[in-house]
């Protein structure tokens, strides 16, 4: 095994999407930091991985990375999984990753599922650039000034989105980038999977009749 610690690219809904070598990097590395531990433990079980696991999120990632580090040091073989997709896009993977390059620590990568790649290129708009913003500030002021940072882009955007903050983020979209055309994608990979292409002011009144629940990543058509 190349490396010491190993991002692993994890399901983003079907248990299915994960890849033979995923599989076995699981199943022969000392530990797995996870996001959260009980979220992990249903792929695990699933797929009988009997490896220790151990939490590694945002609240501790300070205490918790300086114990990581620490191990692979040791020489430890850690794998490092979020709840959903490739670690480090927009989860804290990010912070682990950074302190074992510092240390000169072998990372390496098991690649596989991220939503905002599949959800892309599910929307139909052009892929050959695309501009990734992840989660928008949940204080209004400040993402309505990420969006008038935007106006001009010319590459598609794709942003992130909670399903408490959709309909707020889509109101700002409308005002700020105008009446563009969005791919508005929910649930994918799972069994209420939807991909609505669409103006942004119709997913506004489809989601002040349809509430929206699930995961939602936006592809915005560029200006
Ligand atoms: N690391 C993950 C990745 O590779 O995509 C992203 C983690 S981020 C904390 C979680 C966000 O990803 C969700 O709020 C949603 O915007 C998006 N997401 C994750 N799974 C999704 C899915 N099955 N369908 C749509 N969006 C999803």
């Amino acid at each position: 095994m190349p490396g010491n610690l190993f991002i692993v690219a994890t399901p983003i809904g079907n248990l299915e999407d994960i890849t033979f070598r995923a599989i076995n990097i699981l199943k022969e590395v000392d530990l797995i930091a996870c996001e959260d531990t009980r979220h992990t433990k249903k792929l695990l079980y699933h797929y009988g991985i009997n490896t220790t696991t151990t939490s590694y999120f945002e609240y501790n990632k300070v205490k918790k990375g300086k114990f990581l580090i620490r191990l692979l040091k040791e020489d430890k073989k850690i794998a490092l999984v979020s709840d959903s997709g490739t670690p480090g896009i927009s989860d804290p993977g990010y912070n682990i990753i950074r302190l074992a390059i510092d240390n000169d620590i072998p990372v390496t990568i098991v690649p596989g599922p991220c939503a905002f790649v599949s959800a892309l290129v599910l929307s139909g708009m052009p892929t050959d650039s695309f501009l990734f913003e992840g989660f928008l500030s949940y204080k209004k002021a400040k993402r309505r000034r990420q969006l008038e940072a935007l106006k001009q882009e010319k590459r598609t955007i794709v942003l992130y989105e909670s399903p408490h903050r959709l309909l707020k983020t889509l109101g700002d979209i409308l005002d700020i980038l105008g009446d563009r055309d969005i791919a508005v994608t929910r649930e994918l990979t799972k069994f209420f999977e939807e991909v609505l292409r669409l103006k942004v002011s119709h997913a506004i009144e489809h989601f002040n009749t349809n509430p929206p629940r699930g995961e939602f990543v936006l592809i915005i058509s560029r200006s």
